[in-house]
């Protein structure tokens, strides 16, 4: 790998602590502190992203670089850090969060010049890994490993992952916080984003009221990541937030589209480039329901429910405003492309939807079909994924028993009714259109997933993985590349009942 390109043009710029000192503690007045990571003695590599590799500029993956995934034989060039930031979890102020167990390495720009930033996540503490220990778990890994790429090649922003290793080291983890610490396998990964920017950097800076150093920070971003954006104009911030705030509700809307439910839509995870960022308890929907937390710290107000990240992604955006506050100084258009927020948001939405039906355009009845759609897949228990796949390939007579495979229980008759008369609604609204079935075909297929990365199936793969078989994560690594192809018929069936409530398929912790 090209090492000698990393470089750390973020710890030249901005104010930081170069000490070194690990020691848990509050940082005012500084960006970043230095820190290196732990040098796992024993590392095993399990993955290597190849591509991800040649696209940044990195290159090939020699035997040599093993080292250097686990955290050792770092070039002088490469100066590691950790950053602070802050946020709001679960609605409520948290003060200095920050980089715990993630340390950068800086960045790397490929032929392109495009720039793209690495982290490790698990190489040990930083001053801001408050009471943890800064390492990570092999289920974590494995699981942000996987679903960071499947999110790529789903086609929505996401930061990615570039390699998984097991640090052959033992992690204590209480994973289900009920006082059964395990052992449990240690790993690391290098994550890659072009920006890992949280909307929590600027919340802690402007707390912090360190207000020349929040205006660099917002200048270094828009002139690095928003070229769209006139940096001599004077309303550029105001700008700028309009633009942080389509960017994220296209990303809800993608989330949308393949059933994805983040769990943790704190404001520290939260990008201010809109890309899916810190993998934790996440789960793609198996059966429809917009009442569905997979984190189980979220019961019972399920705030990060599927149906209510739209609304989430308003209420971190307003957190976002006050902290951009004293750099705009305007309530009025603040609250203007806040109160905007939704009929985008839903826009999209609607057209989002209407492309998974295979509409080309949304008629004023649409909005009563697709809350008719809504209520019959909330009570009926239908799979997310399968409904698509199948409503793609129904003809003059289908009915219920086509949707069989997709159903989570046994319908009664008046349900079956439902479902029928909902079908005799769609293909009504099919005629309207004025593409083709065979063009409507093809509208459903490039939105609507054939293979998801459903949570059993990571549930099963970190199994054999803690067994030393790779086999399925072989496999799953397949499958992820094309989402919108059945590779593997065995993986395009819903979710199997013996995987019902077991933690780690249908309920998880934040304990990685
Ligand atoms: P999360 O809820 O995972 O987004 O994390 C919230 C905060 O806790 C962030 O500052 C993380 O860096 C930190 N954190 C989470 N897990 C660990 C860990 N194992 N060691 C150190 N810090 C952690
Ligand atoms: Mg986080």
């Amino acid at each position: 790998m090209n090492l000698s390109k990393i470089s750390s043009p973020f710890i030249k710029k901005f104010p930081g602590d170069f000490s070194g000192n690990t020691q848990q503690r509050q940082t005012p007045g500084v960006l970043f502190c230095t820190v290196k990571p732990v040098e796992f003695e024993h590392p095993k590599l399990i993955a290597f992203n190849e591509k991800l590799s040649e696209e940044i500029g990195l290159g090939n993956f020699e035997e040599t670089d093993l080292g250097f995934l686990a955290g050792k034989n770092l070039p002088e060039n490469i100066e590691t850090y950790a950053t602070a930031y802050a946020g709001h979890q679960f609605g409520n102020w948290a003060g200095q969060l920050g980089d715990g167990r993630a340390i950068y390495l800086g960045e790397i720009s490929n032929v392109l010049n495009k720039k793209t930033e690495l982290q490790y996540k698990g190489a040990g503490a930083t001053p801001y890994s408050r009471t943890a220990d800064g390492r990570a778990v092999l289920r974590s890994s494995v699981r942000e490993y996987l679903m960071s790429e499947a999110i790529h090649y789903l086609g929505i922003k996401t930061t990615r992952a570039l390699s998984l290793v097991k640090t052959g080291e033992n992690v204590v983890r209480d994973e289900m916080y009920d006082g059964n610490p395990q052992y449990e396998k240690g790993a690391v990964i290098i994550r890659t984003a072009e920006s890992f920017l949280r909307f929590g950097h600027f919340e802690l800076i402007s707390a912090r009221k360190e207000l020349d150093t929040l205006k660099e920070l917002a200048d270094f971003t828009i002139e690095n990541y928003f070229p769209e954006i006139d940096k001599n104009k004077p309303e550029k911030y105001a700008e700028w937030f309009q633009n942080i705030s389509e960017k994220t509700a296209d990303l809800i809307v993608d989330w949308f589209r393949v059933g994805f439910v983040h769990g943790v839509m704190n404001t520290d995870n939260m990008s201010i480039l809109g890309l899916t960022i810190d993998y934790g308890p996440f789960s793609f929907l198996d059966e429809y329901d917009l009442n569905f937390t997979p984190n189980t710290t979220d019961l019972p107000g399920r705030r990060y429910a599927f149906g209510n990240q739209g609304k989430m992604a308003q209420w971190n955006l307003w957190q976002l405003a006050n902290a951009l506050f004293p750099l705009i100084n305007d309530e009025k258009i603040l609250q203007e492309i806040l109160n905007n927020f939704s009929e985008y948001f839903w826009k999209k939405h609607d057209k989002m939807l209407a492309n998974k039906f295979g509409l080309d355009e949304i008629l004023d009845s649409d909005l009563e079909f697709f809350t008719q759609w809504q209520s019959i897949m909330q009570d009926l228990k239908i799979d997310y994924t399968l409904f698509f796949n199948k409503l793609e390939l129904i003809t003059e007579s289908s009915d219920a028993k086509f949707f069989e495979a997709t159903f989570y229980e046994e319908l009664s008759k008046n349900s079956r009714d439902n479902f029928n008369q909902f079908l005799k609604v769609y293909r009504e609204r099919l005629t309207k259109n004025k593409i083709s079935r065979e063009e409507s075909q093809q509208l459903m297929a490039k939105n609507n997933p054939k293979f998801i990365l459903r949570n059993y199936l990571l549930y099963e793969c970190i199994s054999e993985l803690n067994q030393d078989k790779t086999e399925l994560f072989k496999k799953l690594r397949k499958a992820l590349e094309q989402p919108y192809e059945e590779i593997y018929p065995e993986f395009s069936i819903k979710r199997p009942a013996k995987y019902e409530g077991i933690v780690g398929c249908s309920s998880l912790s934040c304990s990685s």
